[in-house]
């Protein structure tokens, strides 16, 4: 099948304005960075995410699930199949000390609606730009919480199609990971179990977390975070920094002065500089200290 085909089966499917074909991705990640999705679509329910992934897995679309695009680089050469984008699914609703978020709402929105609601645990949130459900892929986290600590539960949809409800358990949360890909699971919403708490104290938190944030990131950049894990013992950013590495470019990336565990698009950077870049910074802490880089940042695609 070619993708001319899924193009217009897909809009036959679901609303066709939520279909795109040769779609630039460059204007859906945070590095501003990546090639063409061969098909984006934007479903506005779980109905119509549904409704795709059952056209993609019965007829072999290969199938990428895109968040806020804050933890990928999308290679040059773009993504083969269909890209479900999930930023169109945002609503986000309470009951009791509960909330509940569809996958594309931002967790900074789902932090704030906590505040309004006078509930804490998701205050570490308040400046992570990820979508819930990328949020509980990377289990993200930040100041010393992360999405496992407040996770009650899941709705998310197998790779057979099926719909289902997990527990915060069941997903398997680790230091920035869970069992999402290898389970190739696509998360439809998530439930966060929180407390009562005084407006004032939330409040007061999450303008402390903002302002370290905004003082040591350098976020007036095109970036995707830290780009490394924290490797056991270590610290990334210290190593890149004890590297002299700070500063050096490649192309239009180069790896922030301000934040060593950064690398920020300085200006018409490419996913093959970030990816290049990246390399370099891996081969030269592991020759200096011998410790091996893992990257935290997903990266997919084609060259
Ligand atoms: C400036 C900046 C600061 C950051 N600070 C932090 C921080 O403090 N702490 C932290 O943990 N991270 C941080 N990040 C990284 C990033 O925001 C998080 O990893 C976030 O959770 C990624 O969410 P996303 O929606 O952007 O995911 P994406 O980048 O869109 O996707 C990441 C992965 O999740 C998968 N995915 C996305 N949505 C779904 C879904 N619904 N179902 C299944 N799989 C899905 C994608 O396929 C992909 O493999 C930062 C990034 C930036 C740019």
């Amino acid at each position: 099948m070619t993708k001319l085909k899924w193009y217009e089966d897909l809009s036959k499917l679901i609303n066709v304005n939520h279909v795109k074909k040769d779609e630039p991705l460059r204007t859906y990640t945070f590095t501003h960075t990546g090639g063409e999705a061969d098909i984006l679509v934007s479903p506005e329910s779980n109905n119509e995410a549904g409704e795709v992934l059952a056209y993609c897995y019965e007829n072999e679309v290969p199938v990428t699930f895109l968040g806020n695009g804050s933890n990928m680089i999308i290679k040059d050469g773009g993504i083969r199949g269909v890209v479900l984008f999930l930023g169109k699914m945002k609503d986000i609703s309470h009951n009791g000390n509960k909330i509940t978020a569809q996958a594309g709402a931002k967790i900074i929105d789902v932090s704030r609606y906590a505040l309004e609601k006078r509930l804490t645990g998701l205050e570490f949130a308040c400046g992570i730009p990820g979508t819930t459900g990328g949020a509980l892929y990377m289990n993200a986290g930040a100041y010393g919480g992360e999405v496992s600590d407040v996770l009650e539960s899941a709705v998310v949809v197998t790779d057979k199609g099926e719909l289902q409800a997990v527990t915060a358990e069941d997903l398997g949360l680790g230091y920035r990971t869970s069992n999402i890909p290898d389970r190739n699971l696509l998360v439809l919403e998530a439930t966060f179990a929180l407390q009562a708490g005084e407006y004032d104290v939330i409040k007061e938190k999450m303008d402390d977390l903002t302002f370290k944030r905004e003082s040591k990131q350098p976020l007036e950049f095109p970036s995707c975070g830290s780009v490394f894990k924290r490797p056991p013992g270590y610290f990334a950013g210290k190593l890149i920094q004890d590297s002299d590495l700070q500063g050096v470019q490649i192309g239009g990336v180069m790896v922030s002065t301000k934040h060593a565990g950064f690398m920020v698009n300085v200006g018409g950077g490419t996913a093959t500089d970030y990816v290049n870049l990246i390399r370099h910074v891996q081969e030269t802490v592991k020759e200096k200290f011998g410790v091996d880089l893992e990257t935290e940042v997903r990266i997919i695609g084609e060259d």
